[in-house]
């Protein structure tokens, strides 16, 4: 017998912002640690997968998900104070976009740049979410996380976290084996604006607060970045592809306006978006999908259309990059 909180034969496909059609056997979205730790029980009961699914802004779902689809809920959240910093403790169900504008509106410093990431704050250490010259791993201190095969709590520093460009631990060896619960990330009250990315510091004022900083990030994003309410997408398809420094050297040589930036450990980092474009590939259409008319690096859905269709069209745009540039592009969107 399934639990009375378990839905049956959900359709998620409101669910993710690409709006993939799909439906979930059993899908459930504990609020509570205790709950959490009963359901993942009772799913080993029933001999059920699980599969987690925050807002859904990153994934790529299939039709059909068998097994139980977890939505963590947890969405407390409080300020600790420490004297010139303050530690953020936030559930995992708590939007990201409101934390950022909750921690704005009290004038605190840290994740300003980080607003209008949609998705929830559970998922945020997934992919080290990053914008705007700042990334998650800045701020972030722990991670409080329960595994999934007995239920039992831990924590992890943000060294263990393992965080890269769009990568940590919980894409390599705790993929599938921890559901991340809480987030605890450092604040701080004194004045630290990041403004070297893009024309942020030409949209502000001398002496910005923190909200001024978000506002004009929203203002950038909203123009540049289609809104998934209006038409449907997961942000960047393709993850910013990293080269060696001597291939970066010779594509510099035959196209010397190449966005690219030199990263610490050697490699260079590429803009996919500025790739697939000089493919002439901005605004094309793939059935059901096409590329963003403004901004090549995200793919949009027009309706009507599948996960198989999604990945052909990706594959096609992924070759053709690869034929012009020799670079690979990868897909940053998470198959469920
Ligand atoms: C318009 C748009 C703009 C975007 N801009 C950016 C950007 O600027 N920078 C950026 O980094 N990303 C960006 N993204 C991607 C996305 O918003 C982030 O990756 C976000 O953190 C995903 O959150 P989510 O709750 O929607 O995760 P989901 O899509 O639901 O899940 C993503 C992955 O995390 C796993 N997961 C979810 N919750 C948990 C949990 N509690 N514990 C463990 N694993 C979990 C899922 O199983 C899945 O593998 C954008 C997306 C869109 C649609």
């Amino acid at each position: 017998m399934k639990p009375c909180d378990w839905l049956s034969e959900v359709d998620l496909s409101l669910a993710n912002t690409l709006q993939l059609p799909a439906r979930a056997a059993y899908f459930c979205a504990p609020a509570t640690l205790n709950s959490l730790q009963d359901c993942l029980r009772q799913a080993h009961q029933e001999a059920l997968a699980i599969q987690l699914l925050g807002g859904g802004s990153n994934v790529l779902l299939p039709e059909y998900l068998e097994g139980l689809v977890v939505h963590p809920a947890l969405k407390q959240w409080w300020l600790e104070d420490q004297g010139d910093t303050l530690l953020a403790h936030v559930g995992a169900g708590v939007n990201w976009h409101s934390l950022v504008m909750a921690t704005v509106e009290k004038g605190l410093w840290g994740i300003e740049n980080l607003a209008l990431i949609p998705g929830d704050c559970g998922a945020a250490p997934v992919q080290n979410i990053g914008a705007y010259g700042v990334e998650l791993a800045d701020v972030l201190e722990a991670v409080q996380v329960m595994h999934l095969a007995d239920g039992h709590l831990a924590w992890l520093t943000a060294k263990e976290c393992a965080f890269g460009y769009r990568e940590s631990i919980f894409k390599a060896e705790l993929l599938g084996k921890v559901v991340i619960t809480r987030l605890v990330l450092r604040l701080k009250r004194h004045a630290a604006p990041v403004l070297g990315y893009g024309d942020l510091a030409q949209r502000l004022g001398e002496n910005p607060s923190s909200l001024d900083v978000a506002d004009a990030v929203c203002q950038v994003r909203s123009e540049k970045l289609p809104d998934p309410a209006q038409l449907a997408n997961a942000g960047s398809f393709f993850k910013k592809p990293l080269v060696s420094a001597e291939q970066a050297k010779t594509l510099l040589e035959a196209y010397p306006a190449m966005p690219h930036f030199a990263q610490q450990n050697g490699t260079v980092k590429l803009a996919a978006g500025w790739l697939i474009d000089q493919c002439g590939l901005k605004g094309a259409r793939f059935g059901a999908f096409g590329v963003h008319h403004r901004q090549a690096l995200v793919l949009v859905h027009f309706g009507g259309g599948n996960r198989p269709e999604l990945l052909a069209a990706a594959e096609q745009i992924a070759a053709e990059v690869k034929a012009r540039f020799g670079v690979l592009l990868e897909i940053e969107p998470r198959l469920l």
